[in-house]
């Protein structure tokens, strides 16, 4: 059994890079006390630029004061040392999307944290049974997807894996949802509700762009007037990162076979290093 919602005190986040950082982040702004861990201290402390300038960001609005804001990073402790993990009640895994990677992270966590811990993986495409697999106690790992921006974004997808216990994924859910968060919950089905749908979505906007259908800018308005969505697909994944989006892509073409063949421009890109927004290049240009 693991813990219930009231017992959780500490959560601990492995991953400082860009989800981590914002899954830490929305912890602490929740009251939770937060360990955030990554394998070096420059990574850690880039963790915690990202942290201060999307909280000046809230400042900026009004949303906190200068007051919440420091207390809320008083309440993140950042690490190079996993066992400094071991009194977490919920640890939330956001490392890199590497299954042997993710699977010595489980075994490691699995060997220091109390047997009521939740475990929680913030993969976007793996197998959360198999990342279980790695362990003795797989029925306290569910998987536990933020979307990004962490700090922006309200859904979180919470996917059952084969092993997953109802009492871990009632926790996940409530956990969420005392972060400010709404859920849905997938099978453990390669790229779970959001990406399985929305990585096709993308690779048909940069095949429609490539094949001369209409500018990017026309793919990208037809898509948000015509189908009301934020963002259209070239925009996106250029936000998301075209390295990301390549990655996932060829997951789900490994699992699920050629409906999700990545788009040739997009590996092209990609070999080219235009990522997006990160690089200042991607479908368009960023400052
Ligand atoms: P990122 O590259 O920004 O950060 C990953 C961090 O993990 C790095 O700082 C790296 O040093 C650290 N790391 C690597 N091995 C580690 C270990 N053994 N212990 C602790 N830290 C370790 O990646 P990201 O974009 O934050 O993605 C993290 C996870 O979240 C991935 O599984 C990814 O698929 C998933 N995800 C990403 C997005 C997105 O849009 N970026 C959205 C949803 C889910």
């Amino acid at each position: 059994m693991v813990r219930t919602l009231d017992e959780v005190e500490r959560v601990g986040v492995v991953g400082a890079g860009t989800m981590g950082s914002g899954i830490a982040q929305v912890a602490a702004q929740a009251g939770y006390d937060v360990t955030m861990r990554d394998i070096e201290q420059d990574f850690v402390d880039s963790g915690f630029e990202t942290i201060e300038d999307s909280l000046d960001r809230f400042v900026a609005r009004d949303s906190i004061d200068d007051e919440e804001k420091a207390g809320i990073l008083d309440r993140i402790e950042g690490t190079t040392a996993l066992a400094d993990l071991a009194d977490c009640d919920v640890v939330v895994e956001a490392a890199l999307e590497e299954m042997d990677v993710k699977q010595d992270i489980f075994a490691d966590l699995e060997a220091i944290v109390d047997e009521e811990c939740l475990l929680a993986t913030n993969t976007s495409t793996l197998s959360i049974t198999t990342i279980a697999s790695a362990i003795d106690s797989e029925s306290r790992v569910v998987g536990l997807h933020f979307m990004n921006p962490v700090p922006v974004m309200e859904g979180v997808e919470i996917v059952e894996g084969e092993k997953s216990s109802a009492d871990a994924l009632e926790l996940a859910h409530a956990f969420a949802a005392d972060l400010g968060k709404t859920t849905w919950e997938s099978d453990d089905k390669p790229g779970f509700v959001a990406n399985r749908i929305l990585m096709p979505w993308i690779n048909e906007g940069i095949r429609a762009f490539d094949e001369g259908v209409a500018t990017k800018e026309d793919i990208d308005t037809g898509m948000e007037l015509g189908t009301n969505v934020p963002m259209g697909p070239l925009t996106l994944a250029d936000h998301i990162g075209l390295d990301i989006c390549l990655h996932a892509s060829e997951t789900l073409h490994e699992e699920l076979g050629d409906r999700y063949k990545p788009a040739y421009l997009l590996k092209r890109k990609v070999a080219a290093g235009d990522l997006g927004k990160k690089t200042g290049e991607g479908f368009y240009e960023y400052d």
